[in-house]
């Protein structure tokens, strides 16, 4: 571990270590590939290296936690619950290293840097303008739109309606509200955990809403203050980094993706809200009275995105689907059991970027007259880059020259990369996915 990696980590007071690598073969010059081992957790979690992995006692959430020092406990990020480490260490994560090819934004590439041999992933590419703002990396003033499979390797799932709440958290005045969901009682009902809602017998054409609250769970949400003063409906908040590190500062997010397991009768109107200070925005499924048909709109209070299709089982129902929606680089995507309907990127908005997220909550919810459940709720969070990560802070925007790269950790928040020692010349390879 180079000194200089060792004394930051030690200064800042956190657990922090850079991916380096260990290549296990000499020889950069050749064009095959150059197996290599994860050294810290700055990849994490899609790159470790050794690591503890771990199943919460207290909520089932699975995390990895790395090794390298006496560790006596570890931390949930779901609940905040600390419990001994359970379980071997893991061994580090191997990869190959291809040389001489080109790297293409967003792959992750392995380089020299002070004599140390390093990994991270590549978001700017020589002659760009790279900064970064609102969790997004801006090339040339753009918001970098990750491709699907980058952003589902980037993105972390922060809430499942299917783990377990601790015990201590569930709250005695509304015994059958999830820890993160407030609804009200009268039309909604919890069994287990699916959310059930009973059509009323008059309807006043209102929803009947569950407001999501991020954040309960974590130890350092100020849950007094919260209740003395409560915020109707507060903006989503998250820690920038992956768990390691679940004390850290917690900042707005606004790019996510949601998933609801949902059953929808004929009839039945649900709805995502993600309504903004600059205005509205939601997602409205419609469940057609007597054919197999649904549709979708995503409206956002100026022009709406439409698209429609058929219910995947055919009879008189309860019928079950997957809806997901999600704003990640501001790419409003809409699918349903896997098959993409919506999928807004410069138009919709009617300018070319951000769909602006920001100051957005959720909550979602069924017409008055519908029936329809809720069986599961995942919601992930988009990776938040930031540009401050503890000194010396590189300068952004930042132009690179011929041959320079631009690299971060996925771990934000613990990564050292080009906002500490600038743009990358030393390139190695390009690791294989
Ligand atoms: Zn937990």
């Amino acid at each position: 571990m180079p000194s200089k990696v060792f004394r930051y980590s030690m200064l800042s007071g956190q657990f922090v270590f850079a991916t380096a690598i260990l290549l296990m073969a000499i020889g950069c010059r050749q064009s095959k590939p150059i197996p290599a081992e994860i050294v810290g957790d700055s990849m994490a979690p899609l790159l470790c290296g050794e690591h503890l992995s771990q199943c919460c006692p207290q909520c089932d959430c699975a995390f990895v936690w790395r090794t390298g020092r006496d560790i006596k406990t570890v931390q949930c990020s779901n609940c905040g619950s600390k419990f001994a480490p359970q379980g071997k260490t893991l061994p580090a994560d191997r990869v190959q290293v291809t040389p001489g090819q080109v790297p293409q934004r967003w792959d992750i590439i392995a380089f020299e840097h002070n004599g140390s041999t390093m990994i991270k992933r590549v978001v700017g590419l020589p002659g760009e303008t790279v900064s970064i703002a609102g969790g997004n990396i801006i090339i040339d003033e753009n918001v970098a739109v990750k491709p699907n499979t980058i952003a589902t390797q980037t993105q972390h799932l922060v809430f499942d309606s299917q783990q377990r709440v601790p015990a201590n958290q569930i709250d005695p005045a509304n015994p059958i509200a999830q820890a993160r969901y407030e609804f009200d009682a009268d039309h909604w009902e919890s069994e287990k955990r699916t959310l059930l809602h009973r059509p009323r017998e008059t309807s006043d054409q209102s929803f009947d809403w569950i407001n999501y609250r991020h954040q309960r769970n974590y130890p350092h949400f100020n849950k007094a203050a919260d209740e003395a003063a409560p915020i109707d409906w507060p903006a989503i908040q998250d820690n920038n980094s992956y768990n390691q590190n679940v004390g850290r500062k917690l900042n707005d997010v606004h790019e996510l993706a949601i998933q609801l397991d949902l059953k929808v009768q004929h009839g039945s109107t649900f709805k995502i809200d993600r309504t903004r200070p600059q205005g509205p925005y939601f997602l409205t499924l419609r469940v057609d009275k007597s054919s197999p048909q649904y549709k979708i709109e995503l409206c956002n209070g100026q022009s709406v995105a439409a698209a429609s299709g058929t219910l995947k089982t055919a009879g008189e129902g309860p019928f079950e689907m997957s809806l997901l929606f999600s704003n990640i680089d501001g790419r409003a995507k809409v699918a349903i059991d896997g098959e993409v309907l919506v999928d807004e990127r410069d138009q919709f908005e009617g300018r070319a970027i951000p769909l602006d997220v920001s100051g957005t909550k959720l909550k979602f919810g069924f017409s008055d007259t519908s029936w329809g459940s809720v069986t599961r709720c995942r919601i992930w969070r988009d990776i938040h880059y930031f540009a401050q990560a503890g000194p010396p802070k590189f300068e952004l925007p930042l132009t690179l020259g011929q041959g320079e790269y631009f690299v971060l950790g996925d771990n934000v928040a613990v990564s050292r990369d080009s906002r500490h020692f600038g743009p990358i010349k030393k390139l190695i390879g390009v690791v294989q996915p």
